[in-house]
């Protein structure tokens, strides 16, 4: 136990059907009694644990809102103490009031992440659960969603310690062969062992670089001279209209965008004005902004417009190096072609569409998944979200594994094998929460917002 007794609001601010102030600590029940008048002739203090009972919240004995509390009782709750939950009128002001009165009774006000915290260090979740809880919070497409609350069934930390065990295993086998030469070699052929956990983590690290497109998603600016359809374009790939679509060139001067989803990663989509020899000063703005939303983007589809021949802007689109991928799309595939070929050269390709018609959008959508994700497809199976200490940890265990397996090759001593092993099992020991610093700690609760 933590000692304190903490209290926030864990619903979101803003007007809502209920607002729920969430009180956990050992005097929970105590504090919350002190403010809260209960319907019926139980007292709080004598409410079982996993009930919900009607009452009123009160200030200076005023009654300030008619609420519910629910009651879980240590260890039956999301922190394993006592925890008491306030449900009040939704309403910024309404659940304010009752968090003060809470608050004025005893309590303190939580940090953010505070609440998981608590559910971890009295061991009810373990430290990449309460990741998985953060990324289902902050999830921003359904793959997104799946794949966090797949963490949270606790596979991952499963997998590192069936990993952390076999080189537990691995490491007492050596041991015992310096200290007793003579005995059968009882850890069999390391150097397979070996090699079958390095996949193992190699795997792991895969699905993580996939996982990390999944969470942090992904910037693709959209760049062209003016009229060649970008905002068509970037409204066909959000399949709804949001930016206007004019025929007069340079209408969108400034850049749009719009958060969409593609094959379940979360892409933003920028839509630039055109790079055109701006003599209007808000167009030279313009220009200066599809710099910056090339600067930073991943990715830059360069459009032009195939019903007509090339001119010099689109030349110089293709010629500018913009320092990051991308590919050019011929859109108006659904008119007669005019224009002549064009040289692609430091392009990673060319795909011809039509923003009117949405022909060749679905084709794009999968190049982009091929190369954003080189390949990858994001999906259940193939999505691991790690946070980047997490990724650095695996690597760690990687590199160890991968020492110790050099080692062996270059017939180098056993100490030397083992050194590297336990370099790999004190990663892989910090990857399932063992000995975590305290900065990583604080640096995981702290995503979290108030009341979590
Ligand atoms: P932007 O200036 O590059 O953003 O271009 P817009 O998206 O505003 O499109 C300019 C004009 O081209 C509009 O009249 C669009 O309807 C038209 N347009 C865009 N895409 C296509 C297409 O694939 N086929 C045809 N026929 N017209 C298109």
């Amino acid at each position: 136990m933590i000692g304190d007794t903490i209290a926030a609001i864990s619903t979101p601010v803003g007007e809502g059907g209920i607002g729920i102030v969430r009180v956990s600590g050992p005097d929970a029940v105590s504090v919350v009694a002190c403010v809260v008048e209960l319907s019926g002739r139980h007292g709080l203090a004598h409410l079982p644990s996993q009930t919900f009972r009607h009452g009123y919240a009160l200030a200076d004995g005023r009654r300030i809102d008619e609420v519910l509390v629910a009651v879980m009782r240590a260890p039956r709750s999301y922190t394993r103490e006592d925890v008491v939950e306030v449900h009040c009128h939704g309403g910024a002001v309404a659940v304010r009031a009752v968090l003060e009165v809470v608050l004025a009774s005893g309590a303190r006000l939580a940090r953010p992440g505070e609440f998981t915290e608590r559910a971890f260090l009295n061991g009810r979740i373990s430290l990449d659960q309460a990741q998985a809880v953060l990324d289902i919070v902050r999830a921003k497409t359904p793959l997104g969603l799946e794949a966090a609350v797949d963490r949270l069934s606790g596979r991952f930390s499963e997998e590192i310690g069936g990993i952390r065990e076999e080189i537990a295993e691995l490491l007492a086998g050596i041991e015992a062969e310096i200290d007793f030469p003579d005995l059968d070699a009882p850890v069999g052929d390391l150097e397979v062992r070996l090699d079958a956990i390095l996949d193992r983590i190699r795997s792991l690290l895969d699905r993580a670089e996939t996982g990390r497109l999944v969470r942090d998603g992904l910037t693709i600016a959209i760049i062209g001279r003016p009229n060649v359809g970008k905002s068509s374009l970037l409204n066909a790939l959000l399949a709804e209209e949001r930016a206007i679509v004019t025929p007069v060139p340079g209408t969108t001067r400034d850049t749009v965008e719009e958060d969409a989803s593609i094959g379940g990663v979360p892409v933003r989509l920028i839509d630039t004005a055109g790079l055109r020899e701006a003599k209007d000063p808000i167009e030279v703005e313009g220009v200066r902004r599809t710099r910056s939303a090339v600067r930073r983007s991943d990715f830059v589809l360069l459009l032009v417009d195939r019903s007509e021949p090339t001119c010099d802007e689109d030349r110089h689109f293709l010629r500018e190096p913009w320092g990051i991928p991308g590919i050019v799309v011929r859109n108006k595939a659904d008119l007669p072609e005019r224009m002549g070929p064009i040289d692609t050269g430091d392009w990673s390709g060319v795909l011809d569409i039509s923003a009117k018609t949405r022909e060749g959008i679905d084709a794009l959508s999968e190049r982009l998944i091929e190369l954003l994700l080189s390949g990858r497809i994001p999906s259940r199976n193939t999505v691991l979200l790690l946070d980047s200490w997490e990724r650095d940890l695996l690597r760690r265990i990687a590199e160890g594994l991968d020492a110790a397996r050099s080692a062996l090759a270059e017939g180098r001593t056993t100490d030397m094998v083992c050194e590297d092993l336990r370099t790999a099992y004190r990663a892989a020991g910090e990857l399932r929460g063992i000995d975590v610093p305290e900065s990583i700690l604080d640096r995981i609760f702290s995503r979290f917002c108030i009341g979590k």
